[in-house]
């Protein structure tokens, strides 16, 4: 699966906190991913982080 934080990131910090080994917040208060790609293993945590943001900035597929 291939991931992206794009603009729209408001920094609400979710994605973080559900997927921490994927996302964290940058010194600049906004999300960013530890690598453009993920395996299956932390897929469904992505998809959830990405269903879950309020402002559909995490793309994933
Ligand atoms: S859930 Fe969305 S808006 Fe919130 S920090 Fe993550 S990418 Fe940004």
């Amino acid at each position: 699966m291939q991931v992206h934080v794009n603009g729209n990131c408001i920094g609400c910090g979710m994605c973080a906190s559900v997927c921490p080994n994927e996302f964290f917040m940058t010194d600049g208060g906004t999300a960013a991913a530890f690598s453009p790609e993920v395996g299956d293993d932390l897929a469904g945590q992505v998809q959830a982080a990405a269903d879950g943001c309020p402002v559909s900035a995490i793309e994933a597929r």
